[in-house]
């Protein structure tokens, strides 16, 4: 059985600057077509303007108005990211 991937990951607005961890979790099932990305948890200040159980088609709308995918162009493990 797969166990859900837990992780923190830390959104930050590009325009405003506005920052903060938010929880997320994925199955840990490389046999799965999705991720099953979910979002447990936004910062304050961040809401979902778009779910998605794909991170690079989740988009974030901060407190200023701006929007962002969950996961950009950034390097990004298939597995998530180590916690720190
Ligand atoms: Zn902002």
């Amino acid at each position: 059985m797969a166990a859900r991937d837990r992780y923190s990951r830390k959104l930050e607005c590009a325009q405003c600057g506005h920052a903060g961890f938010a929880d997320v979790s994925e199955d840990d099932d490389p046999r799965r077509k999705t991720r099953g990305f979910e979002i447990d948890a936004l910062p304050r200040g961040f809401e979902t303007e778009f779910a998605s159980n794909n991170p690079r088609k989740h988009v974030i709308r901060c407190q200023c108005g701006h929007k962002f995918k969950f996961e950009q162009t950034t390097t990004y493990a298939p597995s998530g990211e180590p916690r720190r």
